[in-house]
């Protein structure tokens, strides 16, 4: 096992991408907070890994709410003694073109996607920090490297992970803190199920078209990356022994972007 006994502190874990994070850090050993806005959603997936025989526990989370946020991680701490690894993963999509984009829902996208990483971060290093320990992940996107039309936050906010994860690594070395982005490619989610009839609408073609040509006509193989798949990556970079790998990003994306 390799994250056994580690405490995880996982945002927007009740679907898609992080639920799957959760499942994978419990079967390594790992006590996984599953944090999300959705307590119904959060709750069923810690029953599931009680169920497996992994230890968990919901904490109902609005990333942007920095109350919400203290008073969560400091739940899990208290609970579970220590706070080891974030995976700060909450994330939304919207999408229109910019002289279309509503301001408020610009906001809204920098606030959950910005806000929700520097008031997890902040409220985890203090644990962190005190155990001279701990490991910051931030679920970037192949869009921190690369731009999409429609997605003007979504670019700007992923791009911005990269570089307060490149701040992270150099505040956190001293106190044995390291720090890493995760960018995947398109991923079968809820948040892309919802993308794919507003991009063909938007674009004025067909949703297969939208598949197979915005979402995966720049991969090596057409094919979408999976849960799975990230979901191997953040147990990697999680379990890593040793501070050498630290204000990076591994991008598994099917080649789309090969930053
Ligand atoms: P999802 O919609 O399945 O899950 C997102 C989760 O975040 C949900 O459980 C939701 O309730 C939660 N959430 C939303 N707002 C929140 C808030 N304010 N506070 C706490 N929780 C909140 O989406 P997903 O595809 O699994 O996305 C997870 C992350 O992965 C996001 O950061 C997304 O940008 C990123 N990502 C997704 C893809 C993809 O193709 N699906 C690709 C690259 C990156």
């Amino acid at each position: 096992m390799k994250l056994k006994e580690k405490v995880a502190v996982i945002t927007g874990a009740s679907s898609g991408i992080g639920k799957m994070i959760a499942d994978y850090y419990a079967r390594e050993g790992a006590k996984v907070a599953i944090c999300d806005i959705n307590m119904e959603g959060a709750e069923k997936a810690a029953e599931h890994l009680r169920q497996s025989g992994g230890q968990a526990m919901a904490v109902e989370m609005d990333v942007t709410n920095e109350q919400a946020v203290n008073k969560g991680i400091d739940k899990v701490a208290e609970q579970w003694g220590s706070i080891d690894i974030l995976m700060s993963n909450a994330g939304v999509q919207i999408v229109h073109p910019i002289e279309e984009f509503p301001f408020e829902q610009w906001k809204k996208m920098l606030a959950i996607h910005l806000d929700g990483a520097f008031l997890t971060t902040k409220a985890c290093v203090k644990h962190m920090y005190k155990q001279k320990s701990g490991v910051l992940l931030y679920m970037g996107s192949v869009h921190s490297h690369l731009a999409s039309p429609l997605k003007a936050p979504y670019v700007t906010a992923k791009h911005g992970l990269m570089g307060f994860s490149r701040v992270m690594s150099k505040e956190g070395a001293k106190h044995g803190v390291r720090s890493n982005v995760i960018c995947p490619g398109f991923v079968k989610t809820p948040l892309v199920e919802k993308q794919i009839p507003e991009q063909a609408k938007t674009l004025g073609i067909s949703e297969e078209e939208v598949v197979k040509k915005v979402m995966l006509g720049d991969t090596v193989d057409g094919q979408f990356t999976t849960m799975e798949d990230v979901a191997n990556v953040a147990v990697f970079l999680a379990g890593f022994d040793g501070n050498a790998l630290t204000g990076q990003s591994i991008t598994v994306s099917h080649g789309w972007s090969m930053n």
